[in-house]
């Protein structure tokens, strides 16, 4: 009989699972906390770590298989985003963004692109790729969307012979600082919204034209920087034109990968806080006893551990979800990225309390992964994901339900 519902891992994510928690192991955890206190955040990147994650087969592992990916399904791709969060989630969107954005090149491009923005890049220790939808006055508006001429994406595409120049400015993108291939959307069409007037085009880091023009220093999330990116009369060939013309909303939404990855990479920073909570309160002595041994603290972890539990499993409903677009309602993708976030916060704001004292000690851990929690309610603010549950309960949504992915 078919098992309707079945939560066992099969050998194969099990092997994948301790493969990634070996990684993670030997070169994540032993040196994330020094990185995470450098204060300038160019100098904080962790390329060490990126060159042994190309090196080890890391990097290449979530890419479609074409360019050498393991085909695995969203389910494992999940439990690997929650390996990278309880390690860093830093260092995990990093490799993340660059399977989303590879993905999304090999999705929305033609071979041209392949070949020129994915292929040369394969066997490079350094490849980076950013997204950049995001503009100093287009934060949110580009999510809902806000589908007026006057919302949205500014920055400029104007065909000029064979080429197309672009002017504008994008910010908080991720990566983007050390990125060598940038995907940018662009808007066409000021006339109509940006559902209807945009389009994504590939720019690579050494065009004229374009400049890095500041990188943001954040509070968690702190070894994967976001950067402002100007574009002064850049010109790139038309060739470079990912999405059809006016078309990059509607593809976006077409081919994004998921948006509940974020939600799966808070999960692990829920789980790492969890952890160093449930040691922490076995060990502590006070009133004579382990502190887990009062009630009140007993409770806490309980409450814990099912905010946890109950994440999980809608995050893994959600990958679910992602591969059963006919069976599943995609809101639920979206529910799975706000209680990932949501269980990080609460998780490591209780592990903090805790850890009494020591839990705001920045050598104890759990500050950390408070600052990270806090980051992880970015990009794509939860507030803005329940808008658009509330937007389809009314049945009045406008735009894709399923996630539309700025930084997977
Ligand atoms: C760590 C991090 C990584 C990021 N990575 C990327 C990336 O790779 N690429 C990229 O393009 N962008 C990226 N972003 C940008 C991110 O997508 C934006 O921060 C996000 O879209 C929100 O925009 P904003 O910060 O301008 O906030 P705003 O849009 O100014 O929102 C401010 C507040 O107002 C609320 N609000 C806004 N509009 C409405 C409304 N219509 N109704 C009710 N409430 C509203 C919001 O919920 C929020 O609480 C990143 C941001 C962070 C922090």
């Amino acid at each position: 009989m078919r098992a309707v519902v079945d939560f066992s891992l099969s050998e194969e994510q099990v092997r994948h699972v301790a493969w990634v928690r070996e990684f993670m192991d030997s070169h994540v955890r032993p040196v994330v906390a020094e990185l995470d206190k450098i204060s300038d955040p160019d100098e904080r990147f962790p390329w060490g770590i990126i060159e042994k994650a190309h090196g080890e087969g890391l990097m290449r592992f979530g890419l479609p298989e074409a360019y050498g990916g393991t085909p695995v399904d969203e389910v494992t791709l999940c439990l690997l985003m929650e390996e990278f969060g309880a390690a860093d989630i830093g260092v995990g969107g990093i490799i993340a963004q660059y399977w989303n954005c590879v993905a999304l090149i090999d999705r929305m491009g033609n071979d041209f692109h392949r070949d020129t923005f994915i292929r040369p890049y394969l066997d490079n220790p350094r490849a980076i790729y950013a997204l950049a939808m995001t503009e100093p006055t287009a934060g949110t508006d580009a999510q809902l969307p806000y589908d007026a001429p006057d919302g949205g994406p500014m920055l400029e595409a104007v065909p000029d012979g064979d080429e197309i120049v672009l002017n504008g400015v994008k910010t908080y993108s991720s990566y983007s600082n050390v990125a060598d291939v940038i995907i940018v959307f662009a808007r066409t069409d000021k006339s109509v919204g940006l559902t209807q007037g945009m389009t994504a085009f590939i720019v690579t880091k050494d065009t004229p034209g374009f400049s890095v023009a500041r990188t943001f220093d954040l509070m968690g999330h702190r070894l994967a920087p976001i950067a402002e990116l100007h574009f002064d009369d850049c010109r790139i060939p038309k060739e470079n034109q990912l999405t059809p013309w006016n078309g990059g909303f509607a593809e976006m939404s077409r081919f994004t990968v998921g948006r509940y990855w974020v939600g799966a990479r808070c999960l692990g920073v829920a789980r790492a806080a969890f952890d160093l909570a449930l040691e922490y309160a076995k060990t502590r002595v006070q009133g004579g006893k382990p502190i887990i041994e009062h009630q009140m603290v007993a409770r806490q972890l309980g409450e814990m551990a099912m905010t946890i539990e109950a994440a999980r499993n809608t995050i893994w409903k959600a990958a679910w979800a992602a591969e059963h677009p006919e069976q599943a309602d995609p809101i639920v993708l979206r529910m799975a990225r706000v209680l990932g976030s949501e269980a990080a916060m609460k998780v490591a704001l209780d592990a903090v309390r805790i850890h009494g004292g020591p839990g705001t000690f920045t050598d104890v851990g759990v500050e950390k992964l408070f600052r990270d929690a806090a980051t992880g309610l970015h990009p794509a603010p939860l507030d803005v994901q329940l808008m658009i549950m509330g937007q389809v309960l009314a049945g009045n949504r406008q735009g894709p339900v399923a996630p539309l992915n700025v930084a997977s």
